[in-house]
């Protein structure tokens, strides 16, 4: 061959090649680098389902990654795929789909942590029957699945609220529990088919959406709702989401309860009596559509019912200027403390009970000793918050009760899941360790 020819398509080529090879060998280190930090913050449980791949079909060729819209989720390490950021996994299940060797697999729960998934019929109706569970709670994350079960379940819990109303004249036909996606479609449902009922959510419109970050990118595919018909959101920044749900109970005169927690739901004849916190309901029919991420651990101290307590960062703006304090010691209350240590003004104490963030990431844990070194952030390992008052917090740290200036408090200090609650209503469920 003609050296010239070489030399003009063959070096251009070469250096092609070379530059794409160091590209996927920075990423391939870099994605090592994560998946280490994880592994080493005891971070590799996914929460539900998700993708399980065969190295022995896997190419390495990154379609999964690509398609998966959580960017940071999975990685190609030594040209094998790889969950490299478990926790993060929602199960899109966009990676099974955009796989072309079928490596992927989509599961509930790992050998070492099982998941709790309640037993539902095809109508999602529970081993209690009147009992029904729609959206995320039944296992099937994704805000249009959540929209698609509580559509459905909605029919069924109907026609069962109709069967009972002979025996409970005076009770609710329904109670649903959640206003997510799931409880959203379901109460439209509700007022579709004129039923009786309430809509109870312990936090706010919008279900764990509402507790996004400010400006997350949400990806949604169409859905159908009652009264409203199809959505077509693609992909939507959250508080465009949001809106939309405010629109939606403006059009339609939904007024779900808002700030009001479901505590009990027992058996009453052929019906259930729920108990919030504000009062009993007697209800023919409960519609339980409460997701996954359970209820926020409270610290059960004084003080802890003030308006100035919340259990989520979700815009650090709002604190300039503030005196915060924030409690815990896992990822969340540390990229809360750096977030708001960022703010002008902010004056940040920190108290986690134990004496080293090791259930946190390396990155979150540099961030914060940084700013624990330029004065940044006021740390107290060790400490416990005695008591919370409208001007101070009182924490007690190696054996003195210290009282510092506060304006808010905002505890990071995990959830309670919701399968006691489950267990309580006399729910069976199925735990799955890596299956579907
Ligand atoms: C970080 C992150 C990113 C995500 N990104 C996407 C995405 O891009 N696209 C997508 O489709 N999905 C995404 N998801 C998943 C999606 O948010 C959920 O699948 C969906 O919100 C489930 O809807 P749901 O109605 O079943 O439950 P939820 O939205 O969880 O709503 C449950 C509601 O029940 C309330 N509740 C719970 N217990 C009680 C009680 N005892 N009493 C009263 N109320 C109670 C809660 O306050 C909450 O409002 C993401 C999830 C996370 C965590
Ligand atoms: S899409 Fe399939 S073959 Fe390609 S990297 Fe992901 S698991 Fe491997």
């Amino acid at each position: 061959m003609n050296l010239d020819l070489l030399l003009v398509y063959g070096l251009p080529l070469l250096a092609i090649w070379a530059i794409y090879h160091l590209i996927q060998r920075r990423r391939s280190r870099r994605a090592a680098e994560v998946l280490a930090e994880n592994r080493e913050a005891g971070l590799v449980e996914p929460p539900s389902l998700h993708p399980v791949i065969d190295p022995a079909r896997c190419l390495g060729c990154g379609s999964c990654a690509r398609a998966c819209p959580e960017e940071t989720v999975l990685g190609i390490i030594d040209g094998k795929a790889q969950l490299v950021e478990p926790t993060m996994c929602i199960g899109h299940g966009a990676c099974q789909t955009a796989c072309p060797t079928h490596a992927i697999t989509l599961v509930f729960g790992t050998a070492t942590r099982g998941v709790d998934i309640p037993v539902v019929t095809p109508e999602f109706e529970s081993t209690v029957p009147g009992l029904f569970i729609a959206g995320e709670l039944g296992g099937m994350g994704l805000i249009k699945n959540a929209i698609e079960q509580g559509r459905q379940a909605i029919e069924h819990a109907a026609t069962r609220a109709r069967q009972r109303r002979a025996a409970n004249p005076d009770a609710l036909d329904l109670v649903i529990v959640g206003c997510g996606p799931a409880g959203i479609a379901a109460s439209l449902g509700a007022m579709e088919r004129e039923l009786s009922f309430v809509t109870i959510d312990q936090s706010t419109l919008g279900g764990t959406v509402a507790h996004f970050p400010r400006g997350k990118l949400v990806m949604t595919a169409p859905a159908e709702l009652p009264l409203i018909g199809k959505v077509r959101f693609a992909e939507i920044g959250k508080e465009k989401l949001l809106a939309f749900w405010e629109d939606v109970l403006a059009k339609t005169g939904l007024q779900p309860r808002f700030e009001e927690q479901v505590l009990k739901v027992e058996r009453s004849g052929e019906g259930f009596d729920v108990t919030t916190s504000r009062e009993v309901l007697r209800t023919r029919c409960v519609l339980l559509a409460i997701g996954r991420r359970g209820t926020p651990r409270p610290l059960d101290v004084p003080g802890e019912e003030l308006d100035k307590v919340v259990y989520r960062l979700i815009d650090p703006e709002q604190y300039q200027g503030r005196a915060v304090t924030v409690v815990g010691g896992g990822d969340s209350a540390l990229e809360a403390a750096a977030r708001l240590a960022g703010q002008p003004g902010t004056r940040v104490t920190l108290s986690y009970r134990g004496t080293s963030y090791s259930r946190a990431r390396a990155r979150n844990r540099d961030a914060v000793a940084a700013l624990v070194d330029d004065g940044a952030i006021a740390e107290y390992r060790g400490s416990h918050i005695r008591r919370i008052t409208p001007g101070h917090i009182e924490l007690e740290h190696q054996g003195e009760l210290r009282t510092i200036a506060n304006d808010d408090v905002i505890i990071c200090a995990g959830g309670l899941l919701p399968t006691q609650f489950l267990h309580d209503m006399g729910v069976d469920v199925e735990t799955k360790f890596g299956t579907r």
